[in-house]
């Protein structure tokens, strides 16, 4: 079955239990293999909201990229995310990061998530989880992008997926 990763981030209300409820929300669509730790990380954007909590999974699932992406709203509308602007706030933000080596630029769906190579908070905890991997659109292995980006990350929890 395809493997995916996928980041996850609340910065609102009960973070640790918005991201244990995307966890467990996820389960319905595959098996969570590994999961990073949960990093505290600054607010990315407008600087007037509180910090984040983040962390990235690795996730073999049956559903298709699109199907996924849709998995992934329903699921944080059923955590109660509500639509806000753009970078601010949030319960509950689930990005597809990768899927197997696949690239695609859909207006509504791309991947490599194109912020992939930039964040401290998406790059450092997918590194943590699959240091082997290699960027599909410039086929460079994504630890050399890590040589050059600052990493302001707190370790905040660790969750084991035997937890879940
Ligand atoms: P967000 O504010 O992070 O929830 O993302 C807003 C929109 O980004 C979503 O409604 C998606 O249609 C779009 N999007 C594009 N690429 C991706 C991706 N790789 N993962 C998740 N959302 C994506």
């Amino acid at each position: 079955m395809p493997i995916c990763y996928i980041g996850f981030g609340s910065n609102l209300g009960d973070r640790l239990g918005y991201i244990l409820g995307a966890l467990e929300g996820l389960m319905a669509f595959g098996e969570i293999k590994k999961v990073s730790t949960v990093y505290e990380s600054q607010p990315w954007g407008p600087q007037n909201q509180g910090s984040f909590l983040n962390g990235v999974l690795e996730l073999e699932t049956w559903l298709n990229p699109i199907d996924l992406l849709r998995a992934l709203k329903s699921t944080e509308q059923k955590l109660g995310r509500r639509p806000r602007e753009r970078w601010g706030p949030r319960e509950i933000d689930l990005d597809i990061l990768l899927y197997e080596n696949h690239i695609i630029m859909l207006s509504f769906l791309k991947v490599p998530h194109p912020y992939l190579t930039q964040r401290d908070f998406v790059l450092f905890p997918l590194l943590e989880v699959a240091p082997e991997l290699i960027h599909p659109l410039s086929g460079k292995r994504l630890e050399d992008y890590a040589l050059n980006l600052q990493n302001r990350l707190v370790p905040y929890i660790c969750i084991l997926p035997s937890e879940l």
